[in-house]
């Protein structure tokens, strides 16, 4: 059966008119749900921590920001944007206690929904809205935005979800590319599948290794660096434009033939790859993520330290450093987004 795929005239802004958003954290997802619902003429709270760093920037950017208790009060919808690892505690804490009677509950990833660590009652419909995309391209003013797909589910069939979330995922701008309709259960296992085996684990590994097998070998770490790094852009950009066929159509015979007799990626690594949907299926991936979390992640933190330190990175900022539409500045170099985020965790 062909995916049912909504688009602007499928969302109705006036569903939104007179309801309350509160937006939960203000992160990467967060910014980008408040501005944007705020631009469609939502009337938004965002709830965070008031210790958080993020209140002032927020403030700054013309929104009403309060506590999460306060915020979770006052709102007819919640979506919680905070990291996947803390949701429960925050509406264990500081939603659940105070949300109103009927206020819906919706998410940007299935994750709390799907594996039970988030249960809200009946009286509470909880839907999702999940960009396929940074968050950054998500924003308005981004010409990106007509990139991203959103995927969108009900798991409650209730006229007031169904209502509700086309109508949120028009007002957040995602409804221009399309909105795909979907589960908690296939959002959540295929979200966790393509970032563990494609792109992440897949791709990242792919790089690191690459570049580790040509230097090894005694190339220079400059060349190695653009031949199995700084190309994949290209290749992801023909991939987007016209899928596999274009990005093998546009590269040269060489290298063409070389794609297809390659056997580095092969019947054992689907195998693999089966075996890492099967953790994430019988829920033994989120389990053992989550009981790192609670201990306060010391596996996360030593692999965050490992893979921060990755061969391939001890000439990659310089490189980076020398394009001229970077103006003598690597976006990572002093990777202070990169610790913050670490630190928040
Ligand atoms: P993020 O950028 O790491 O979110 C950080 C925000 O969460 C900050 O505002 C932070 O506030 C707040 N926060 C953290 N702990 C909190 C707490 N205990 N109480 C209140 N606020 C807290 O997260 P994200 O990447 O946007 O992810 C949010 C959701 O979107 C997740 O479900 C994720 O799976 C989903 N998603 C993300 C992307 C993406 O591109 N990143 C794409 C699709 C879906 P402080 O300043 O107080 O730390």
């Amino acid at each position: 059966m062909a995916a049912q795929i909504w688009y602007e005239n499928d969302g109705d802004l006036s569903v939104l008119e007179g309801k309350k958003v509160a937006i939960i954290g203000y992160g990467s997802q967060g910014h980008a749900h408040a501005l944007n619902l705020r631009d469609s003429g939502v009337d938004v709270v965002v709830g965070l921590r008031p210790t958080s760093k993020s209140v002032e920037h927020a403030k700054e950017q013309g929104l009403e920001v309060k506590s999460v208790p306060e915020a979770a009060a006052e709102a007819d919808i919640i979506m919680i944007l905070a990291p996947d690892q803390y949701q429960r505690t925050i509406w264990a804490n500081d939603i659940e206690p105070n949300i109103k009677p009927g206020a819906a509950v919706a998410f940007a990833h299935g994750f709390n929904i799907h594996y039970g660590y988030i249960k809200p009652t009946e009286d509470h419909p909880v839907f999702m809205v999940a960009p396929k995309a940074r968050a950054t391209s998500c924003v308005v003013s981004t010409p990106t935005a007509v990139a991203s797909q959103s995927s969108w589910l009900s798991n409650r069939i209730r006229a007031a979800t169904l209502g509700t979330s086309p109508s949120y995922a028009k007002a957040l701008g995602a409804l221009r590319a399309g909105a795909i309709k979907t589960t908690f259960t296939e959002e959540t296992e295929t979200d966790l599948f393509g970032e563990q085996n494609v792109l992440m684990g897949g791709v990242n590994k792919l790089v690191e290794m690459g570049f580790e097998v040509l230097t090894d070998a005694g190339y220079q770490p400059e060349i190695a660096y653009f031949e199995v790094c700084h190309e994949l852009k290209m290749l992801v950009d023909l991939m987007n434009e016209g899928g596999l066929n274009k990005a093998r159509w546009s590269c040269s015979d060489t290298a063409q033939y070389g794609d297809y007799t390659n056997t580095v990626i092969n019947e054992d690594c689907r195998k693999r790859m089966q075996y890492h949907l099967s953790r994430i299926q019988d829920g033994s991936f989120a389990k053992e993520f989550i009981d790192d979390q609670d201990a306060g992640a010391p596996k996360f933190k030593a692999l965050q330290e490992e893979y921060g330190n990755v061969r391939i990175e001890s000439v990659g900022p310089k490189l980076r450093a020398m394009f001229s539409w970077n103006n003598g500045k690597d976006d990572d170099a002093d990777m202070a987004t990169f610790t913050g985020k670490i630190a928040r965790g």
